[in-house]
Formats: structure tokens, C-alpha cells, sequence
């Protein structure tokens, strides 16, 4: 099937990607990896098309001592490539490696996978497990930041409002003595996941867990987040057990059953891959610590 009519517009600056989406209602188009596809399909019909693919400055990764920033066109291959980006947050890479597949992600964005929300996504995952943000920029609203929790509302809808631009994503860095984990089941490799499930545990001084944070895709209509910080604060790396992290994960989903899996499936994998996702994001971190105390 071809797309229905649309206008077409390609915007140089954001301010001038803001008005257009304001003048004409229409949608941005940053990689086209998802939104093409949709409009070929017909599932969906916006009436204009904003293209931010000309904005200088919108593929920058800034790297610094807080977090990891990426603007709106920059491509997943990118980020998972860059390797500063690596250093200070190694989830970005090990997520991005689940992302379909190098074609797509050397044209697919970050921030536009953020935007599509769509809860089998690996990048909505890793922002809501880090507490990440999105700024966001619109004639209505002016400059605004989202926090993740804000920000992914229900199934393909997140808290951008009509004619607000994603400018950038703000992935904040993993503390000292952190290790994380992305561990997923699709039918094939590429596939959105089946089950996806992103852990990110922090030792402290002592290697007694400080906190402990899981997101799950594919098991609700957002990325669910489970922390259980407080469960193992003080917890010696040693003496942990997941057993009761496992049940608030049992408590937090709410799979459904489609044509990939049922939801029964769905919560044992969950279970399973939370389980192994905080085993392998805790003995990372006890690395990590170990090199921070040795002499
Ligand atoms: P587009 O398709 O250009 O836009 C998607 C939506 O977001 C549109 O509604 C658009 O208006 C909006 N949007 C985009 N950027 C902005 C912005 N800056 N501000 C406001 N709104 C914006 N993704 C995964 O996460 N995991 C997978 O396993 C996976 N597998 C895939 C397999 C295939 C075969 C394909 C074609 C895609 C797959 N994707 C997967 C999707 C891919 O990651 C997309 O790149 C991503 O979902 C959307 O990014 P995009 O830049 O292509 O956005």
C-alpha cells in the first residue's frame, strides 16, 4: 500500500520545526523506521510531515560527569557506537544492540523510539529504569523537560503533547561500583522482545547493595519499573537473594496474550529474566567495586 496524501516540509532550525508542527499539525519525521511504515499501512494518515533530518546540531551525543545527551536525530548506531557513551553508561550499548537491526539503527533514532513509546521498545526501558528525561520543545509550551515516569502514558502514546519537538534525551550516567544488564527473548534476533527486562544495581562502600532498579517491556503498556531499593539497601553483595524482587515484578506486570506468546509465558519469562538481569547487573557492579577499592 502507498501512504495517503501529505504535505511535506523540511525545517532548518528547531524553532522553525516548531512552528510548521504548529501551523500544520503535522507530525515530525526523524528516522521514518516506524512512522513510514505506519503511513505505507495506513494506520496512520497525518497530514503533514516535518522533517528534522536538516537540523544542524541534532545528532550531537554530549558526554559529561552527570548523564549522557543525545539529540533528537541522533541514531541508534551512534550512540551504541560512541564510546564515551559507553564508558559512562554501558546499558546504552547493551540495549541498543537489541534494537532491530544495524540498517535500521544506522537511520532510526533514540529519541524518536522514545516518542513512538512503543512497550515492546528497548530505549523507553532503559530511560525509565535510569530516571532518565526528555526536553521538549513547542510554540505552546515553550522549553519543557519530561521525566521518564511522565513520559510514557499507555501503549504508542507518550506526554508529548500535539506539536511539541523532542530536542534531546537525557540518559543519566551509572554511579561507581554499578553494574547493569539487558537481557531479552525475541522469536528472532532483531524481533521486539518477547520479554525485555533492564536491571541496574549500585553498591556502596561496603558492597552492601545501595539500590537496585529493574524496567520491564512487553508486560504492560509502558515499561514497567520495579524498584526494590529499599527491599536490599544495606543488603551485603553476598548475602542477597532476588526472591522477593522477583515477587514485586509478579505484583508490577500485566502481560496480555497476542500472537507471540500468552500471558502466562509472558510472567514466567519476566520472572526469569529479571532474576538473571539483577544476578548479572550485581556481579558487574562487584567488579566495578573491587577495582574501585584495590590498591
Ligand atoms: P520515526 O519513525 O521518524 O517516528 C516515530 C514516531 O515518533 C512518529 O510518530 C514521530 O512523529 C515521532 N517522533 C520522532 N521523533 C520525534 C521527536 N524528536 N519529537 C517528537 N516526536 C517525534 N525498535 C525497538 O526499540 N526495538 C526493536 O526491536 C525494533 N525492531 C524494529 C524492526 C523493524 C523491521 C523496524 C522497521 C523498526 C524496528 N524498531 C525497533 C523501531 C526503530 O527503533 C525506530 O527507529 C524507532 O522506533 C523510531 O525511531 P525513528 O527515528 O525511526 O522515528
Amino acid at each position: 500500500m502507498k501512504p495517503a496524501p501529505f504535505d511535506y516540509h523540511r525545517a532548518g532550525s528547531t524553532e522553525e520545526a516548531v512552528r510548521l508542527l504548529a501551523q500544520t499539525g503535522g507530525k515530525v519525521l526523524a528516522g521514518g523506521q516506524s512512522l513510514v511504515p505506519l503511513m505505507s499501512m495506513r494506520l496512520a494518515a497525518p497530514a503533514a510531515l516535518v522533517d528534522i533530518n536538516g537540523v544542524p546540531g541534532l545528532e550531537r551525543i554530549e558526554v559529561d560527569a552527570e548523564a549522557v545527551t543525545v539529540g533528537a536525530i541522533t541514531r541508534h548506531r551512534a550512540l551504541e557506537l560512541d564510546a564515551a557513551a559507553f564508558a559512562a553508561n554501558p546499558l546504552l550499548r547493551k540495549a541498543l544492540r537489541q534494537v532491530a537491526h544495524p540498517t535500521i539503527r544506522n537511520r532510526g533514532t533514540t529519541v524518536g523510539s522514545l516518542a513512538h513509546a512503543d512497550p515492546a521498545a528497548e530505549m523507553p526501558a532503559v530511560l525509565a529504569v535510569l530516571d532518565g528525561h526528555v526536553d521538549a520543545l513547542s510554540e505552546a509550551n515553550g522549553r519543557r523537560t519530561i521525566r521518564a515516569a511522565d513520559l510514557f502514558l499507555g501503549p504508542m502514546e507518550c506526554g508529548l503533547t500535539d506539536g511539541e519537538l523532542a530536542v534531546s534525551a537525557t540518559f543519566p550516567n551509572l554511579p561507581p561500583r554499578s553494574g547493569s544488564s539487558w537481557l531479552e527473548i525475541a522469536r528472532r534476533h532483531g524481533d521486539y522482545a518477547v520479554v525485555g527486562a533492564a536491571a541496574v544495581v549500585t553498591l556502596d562502600d561496603e558492597r552492601a547493595v545501595r539500590s537496585a532498579r529493574l524496567a520491564l517491556v512487553s508486560v504492560g503498556g509502558t515499561p514497567t519499573v520495579v524498584d526494590v531499593s529499599e527491599a536490599y539497601a544495606g543488603t551485603s553483595y553476598d548475602a542477597v537473594d532476588w526472591a522477593e524482587a522477583l515477587e514485586q515484578v509478579d505484583a508490577s506486570i500485566d502481560p496480555e496474550t497476542d500472537i507471540h506468546a500468552s500471558a502466562e509465558y509472558r510472567r514466567r519469562l519476566a520472572r526469569v529474566l529479571a532474576g538473571r538481569a539483577l544476578a548479572q547487573a550485581l556481579g558487574e557492579a562487584l567488579g566495578e567495586a573491587l577495582e574501585v577499592t584495590s590498591p
